[in-house]
């Protein structure tokens, strides 16, 4: 498959994907009617053969980063029904866990991460079992299991910090990670985007700076949040996929020639920046809260 529909699909996936509160405060909703209704452990495909390819690409991938060689469970969705499988402690494998009614109306392609309020809040890879034959699909899963990382490894913490969140959360604004109305069709901030990530892909460190400065002093202090929490968010799980799939052999995850700027932009700028930073302080690979502060407080 081509490049441009694994960007396609993957970011088809990302739109699918709202923020971890937001999902809480969503299934929470039906948590009372999902813990009523529970299926049969026997209901649906066998999903474990599929599931415990997941432990041999983790072998390949494991010494890049700890957030790689941890299995997470995984919730596999169909006939709208999530089907939960965890890893079994000390074995490579998964078994079922629970079951539940799919809240959502989830849509074939989804790929995402959150915790299940009607499974003790764990967070959880959530898929549709069509990844399981696609090329790249592990990696996507993968992708996923970074952002399971990330909620069990402080996320929420780091959110906390952010006053874009914490004005969010006043309004009750869950959508905030999905719908914040960054200035995209802001001409200059595109081009220096776009000026930045280019700089950064030629090494060229000095320029890189200059834009970044030049991008702070153009951006308000809550769209600058934004973007930096965007950066390290998906940017850690888009950097962490793609050096999987070089290992892995498979294309890298790259945004076409024609990509708009959108939020999406970020993936691709948070991948880039953090390689940046880790070349300079290789410390931080093991600190996301400390590379979170160098995102955030960069540009001077
Ligand atoms: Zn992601």
């Amino acid at each position: 498959m081509s490049v441009k529909r694994t960007i396609h699909r993957g970011e088809t996936s990302q739109k699918l994907l709202a923020g971890n509160l937001p999902r809480i405060r969503f299934v929470r909703l039906f948590s009372a009617l999902l813990a009523a209704v529970c299926l049969p452990a026997e209901s649906g495909e066998n999903y474990i053969p599929a599931l415990e390819k997941i432990f041999s690409i983790q072998e390949r991938v494991a010494d890049i980063h700890r957030a790689l060689a941890t299995p997470y469970p995984v919730a596999v969705v169909a006939d709208k029904t999530f089907f939960v499988y965890a890893p079994v402690a000390g074995e490579k494998t998964f078994g079922l866990a629970a079951t539940a009614p799919d809240p959502y109306h989830t849509q074939t392609g989804m790929r995402a991460a959150m915790p299940l309020a009607f499974w003790e809040n764990r967070a959880a890879c959530v898929v549709t079992p069509e990844i399981f034959a696609e090329e790249d699909g592990y990696v996507f899963i993968l992708h996923e299991f970074v952002h399971c990382y990330q909620w069990e490894n402080g996320e929420l913490a780091l959110k906390e910090k952010l006053r874009l969140f914490r004005q969010a959360m006043e309004k009750q604004d869950y959508m905030w990670e999905l719908q914040h109305p960054f200035p995209y069709d802001n001409a200059t901030v595109a081009r220096t985007y776009r000026d930045w990530c280019r700089a950064l892909e030629l090494g060229d460190a000095k320029k890189a700076e200059a834009l970044r400065s030049f991008l702070k002093k153009g951006l308000n202090s809550l769209d600058w949040e934004y973007m930096a929490w965007e950066e390290w968010k998906e940017g850690l799980a888009r950097f962490l996929e793609n050096r999987a799939r070089e290992r892995l052999r498979l294309p890298l995850n790259l945004p076409s020639a024609d990509a708009s700027f959108d939020r999406v932009s970020f993936y691709r700028g948070g991948d880039l920046f953090i390689a940046f930073l880790l070349k300079r302080e290789p410390a931080l690979a093991d600190d996301w809260a400390k590379l979170f502060g160098r995102i955030l407080y960069s540009g001077g």
